[in-house]
């Protein structure tokens, strides 16, 4: 079936679907994005992935391209013409097209945006989190403000091509402290030797996943024990189990720190019981 992209106003087939050479996205990495779980047709948690798209565009000083409940309409539309069951559905929002100039463009221009949306098969990524996955860990050189989900990602694409190359499927951004920031397009948790559910703060260094606040739901609904905190890689070494979460992930064990086996090697119980109960916690549209 041929994949349809929304491109400013426009559904295009996806192999004709471009912006323009000045796109501030393209020229400056000047733009803000958002990955959202599709699941069973629906949209998981679009109401807080929009919330934070705007907190992303309010502190970047870029326009919403259009009202809230008309880029529901988009999302949905793009969603069904692609006719995604499950899968995941990307939007993209840029300061826009002008010549190329460090300085923001006329207020009048407005942004761009694209939404894609595409199938993943729901018991492929369940295999992966039945076996787990390795991460690396690598200096955390990226801004400070890595709390705005910007489209500058590459930082996070060298960290993660370098965990590909060492066989490994994540990276882990380790600041100079020594504490764990988060992975390259997910947050970091560990369970420690007596159970406690840690995961660093979101008030610094990382991203606030959509899945991490839901997860955090999930822990206490659960009565687990949760501390927010950073946490040193040494400890997660030592952890009884490591996970990740990300709304393409859910939690994933992670079983492999730089080569040393986590655990016994295997998923634990802890992220088992947060990924299988995600989505009774999580809002899937109707
Ligand atoms: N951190 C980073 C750097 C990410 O790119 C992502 C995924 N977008 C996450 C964390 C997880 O966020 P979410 O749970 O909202 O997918």
């Amino acid at each position: 079936m041929s994949r349809i992209a929304y491109v400013n106003g426009a559904y295009l087939p996806h192999a004709d679907a471009g912006v323009h050479v000045e796109d501030r996205g393209y020229q400056f990495g000047d733009g803000v994005y958002e990955v959202c779980e599709v699941r069973a047709g629906h949209m998981v948690d679009e109401r807080r992935h929009l919330e934070r798209l705007v907190r992303s565009l309010n502190e970047l000083r870029i326009r919403l391209p259009m009202p809230l409940a008309a880029l529901g309409v988009v999302l949905r539309e793009t969603i069904r013409r692609n006719r995604v069951r499950n899968g995941l559905v990307y939007l993209q929002v840029t300061r826009g097209v002008a010549r190329r100039d460090h300085y923001f463009p006329d207020p009048a221009t407005p942004p761009s945006l694209v939404v894609t949306a595409r199938s993943v098969d729901p018991a492929r990524a369940d295999a992966v989190a039945g076996e787990g996955i390795a991460v690396i860990t690598v200096p955390d050189n990226r801004w400070e403000r890595v709390d705005i989900k910007t489209i500058g990602l590459l930082p996070n694409v060298l960290a993660k091509q370098a965990a590909k190359q060492a066989g490994a499927r994540e990276a882990w951004f380790v600041d100079a402290s020594g504490h764990v920031t988060e992975g390259g397009s997910t947050n970091a948790w560990i369970v420690t030797g007596d159970g406690r559910l840690v995961t660093r703060p979101a008030e610094g260094g990382i991203l606030r996943g959509i899945t991490r606040t839901v997860m955090l739901e999930v822990a206490e609904a659960l009565q687990l024990r949760v501390d927010e905190r950073p946490f040193t890689v040494a400890e997660a070494r030592a952890a009884r189990e490591a996970f990740v979460t990300s709304a393409t992930n859910l939690a994933t064990a992670v079983v492999r720190i730089d080569g040393h086996l986590i655990g016994d090697g295997r998923p634990g119980a802890v992220a088992r019981a947060l990924r299988e109960n995600f989505h009774k916690y999580a809002q899937t549209g109707r």
